[in-house]
């Protein structure tokens, strides 16, 4: 499987594609926010000769879904979330208002996943973990064959996902992370909504957010 990753917009959020051996592509929370973050995905898309199939959002914070409605369109494509993140998705001009950036309206999702779910496109297949704290119905998407897992805002490199907006909740965030997050082999690596990626094991070992045996945020 390639990965791709990319920084988009004023919250530097990382937007990944994934692709298997023949270009049968996944974009996983496309953030850009004009026709000059678009050309950079789209060119590499066309250079590297893949077939983007689905979109998916691990939860629908502005800075995820700005690219949406334009991957949808360029690709007749769908957009799958967790249907916790309609209202987030219904939220997201107001939030926009909010942080002085222009808003792009995402398309709403064609269906929603839910937690057990396998989703299969080409030779990729990721499972999902629903991991809600910082966003109600925010996913992960765990691709066990190659040891990866992307988790939005959940987890980050020394961080852990804020959860002092709206529809958040600290001790469900502890919970996913220790419970969920957490019981992924140490040696999966974790790529981030924002910043570098890491892996499960150097969290365990280095997360001062969230410890594996610490009960408060
Ligand atoms: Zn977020
Ligand atoms: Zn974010």
């Amino acid at each position: 499987m390639r990965i791709a990753q990319f920084t988009f917009n004023p919250f530097s959020e990382n937007t990944y594609v994934i692709a298997d051996d023949n270009g049968q592509a996944i974009i996983i929370d496309p953030g850009m926010t004009d026709a000059g973050e678009d050309s950079i995905l789209f060119e590499y898309i066309a250079e590297q000769q893949m077939q983007p199939k689905l979109i998916l959002n691990t939860h629908c914070h502005l800075d995820h879904i700005l690219g949406n409605s334009a991957v949808a369109e360029r690709y007749s494509i769908e957009l799958w979330c967790h249907e916790r993140e309609l209202p987030v998705i219904e939220r997201a001009a107001s939030t926009s208002l909010m942080f002085g950036i222009p808003y792009r309206p995402s398309v709403m999702p064609a269906r929603t996943i839910d937690e057990g779910e396998t989703i299969v496109i080409g030779d990729i297949q990721l499972s999902t973990l629903f991991v809600p704290g910082h966003a109600p119905g925010h996913l992960a998407f765990v691709c066990a064959e190659e040891r990866v897992v992307f988790s939005g805002d959940v987890l980050f490199q020394g961080s852990v996902g804020r959860v002092d907006l709206p529809g958040c909740n600290a001790s469900d965030l502890v919970e996913s992370i220790q419970q969920k997050m957490y019981k992924l082999p140490d040696d999966y690596v974790v790529y981030s909504g924002h910043g570098p990626e890491t892996t499960i094991g150097a969290e365990k070992e280095n997360n001062y957010f969230v410890r594996p045996d610490w009960s408060g945020l």
